[in-house]
């Protein structure tokens, strides 16, 4: 191989271009053990000790994930709650941290129970609006700032280098959670943020069937130390066989986000003209009010994540989802098949998400067939 720095694309698609230095397997191997062995001298040379808190499985998933983003080092973890959790539990009692009022639900009602209850002092803002970040930002007091863009389920922009400036003014970090947009729409350390988190159960991985999240940082900073400890001690690590199905979907993920997103777009203008739908919610369209942002900030399209409101209310919308056939009617987001889900049903009591609308995560079967579909469903829910 030359010199020439080879492309994201390409180092996820050949896994950073592993060979097995011994077998000259294209494929990296699944390490499952749980303790190494200390070299004669009582040193440990191999950097590794006890699987709790690394493994070179992780390590490979890890690699990769910190090309993709353009970070310094990655950490992978065994929920995307555990990795988001991390960043807050590195904090201290007192600490003051500054978070969206549209986000992903468990991790809000994480933050308004065990995180207040433990002591943190949580202020939810508008995640749209610059200024209201600025304005909660108290220089000392506010140690780190939160952001999700697009926001679950609203598809909030946030602006994602603006926050970045107005957090550093003030002396705190800004932690971007990126699950959505993925590193090959965004690349948020490059606008800024310090610390990237994923929830890996959903494009990173892409196929539904695991559970894990990912943290990427900036630097290999005392910050960075203190969350590798946190993982260690807590043992929020995924298992071996886990972190080895997360590099391999990793392989195909620029190709799943480019035509999930290419069919989105094409769904939302198909949808925003449709008789039974009030209004899609979907960056890639010119008059959704993050638009402008999104445009500037995500390259190569926005994203495989919609929602529409449905004409009729909350009862037509569950009609709708009752109805569907290709789509799958289950939570979570980011895999080779299509969902639907009515968020307001999930999210519960105190949740921003209006009762009319459904969310939906476009996988990689044809948009024709998932136009076709969800048309039959809107078309019988409203005849019934
Ligand atoms: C799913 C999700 C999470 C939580 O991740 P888990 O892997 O379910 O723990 C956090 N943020 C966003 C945006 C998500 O979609």
């Amino acid at each position: 191989m030359s010199e020439k720095k080879l492309s994201p694309a390409s180092l996820a698609a050949q896994a950073m271009g592993f060979v097995d230095p011994t077998t000259r397997a294209v494929v990296p191997p699944v390490h499952r053990a749980s303790t190494y062995l200390r070299d004669e001298d009582n040193a440990y040379r191999s950097g590794h000790i006890y699987a709790r808190a690394d493994n070179p499985t992780f390590r490979h998933a890890e690699a990769t994930l910190a090309a993709l983003e353009g970070g310094a080092a990655a950490m992978i973890f065994s929920s995307g709650m555990s990795a988001a959790t991390a960043c807050f539990l590195a904090l201290r009692p007192g600490n003051h941290v500054v978070a969206p009022q549209v986000m992903y639900w468990s991790l809000r009602n994480w933050l308004q129970g065990f995180a207040t209850d433990w002591g943190l002092k949580v202020e939810f803002v508008d995640g749209a609006d610059t200024a209201a970040f600025a304005a909660a930002i108290r220089p000392g007091t506010t140690k780190l700032v939160w952001v999700e863009t697009p926001a679950n389920p609203l598809w909030t922009v946030t602006d994602i280098a603006a926050v970045a400036e107005a957090t550093h003014r003030a002396g705190a970090r800004l932690a971007v959670d990126s699950t959505v947009a993925t590193p090959v729409l965004t690349r948020p350390l490059s606008l800024g943020a310090d610390i990237v988190m994923h929830s890996a159960t959903k494009y990173l991985n892409g196929h539904s069937d695991l559970i894990g999240g990912a943290l990427v940082t900036a630097r290999e900073d005392e910050g960075w130390a203190k969350l590798r400890s946190v993982r260690a001690q807590l043992g929020t690590v995924p298992g071996p066989d886990d972190a080895w199905l997360l590099q391999r979907g990793m392989r195909t993920l620029f190709p799943r986000v480019a035509w999930a997103s290419r069919s989105a777009q094409a769904l939302a203008e198909r949808f925003a003209a449709h008789r039974s739908i009030a209004e899609v919610l979907y960056p890639g369209l010119p008059g959704f009010a993050g638009h402008t942002t999104a445009a500037r900030q995500m390259q190569g399209g926005f994203g495989g994540m919609l929602s529409v409101r449905v004409r009729g209310g909350e009862r037509a919308a569950i009609a709708t989802a009752a109805a569907v056939q290709l789509w799958k009617r289950a939570t979570s987001l980011g895999g080779v098949e299509s969902l639907i889900e009515h968020r307001a049903s999930v999210e519960g009591a105190g949740s921003p998400c209006p009762t009319d609308l459904l969310r939906l995560s476009v996988g990689v079967e044809d948009a024709n067939d998932l136009f076709d579909d969800l048309d039959q469903a809107l078309r019988r829910a409203h005849n019934a």
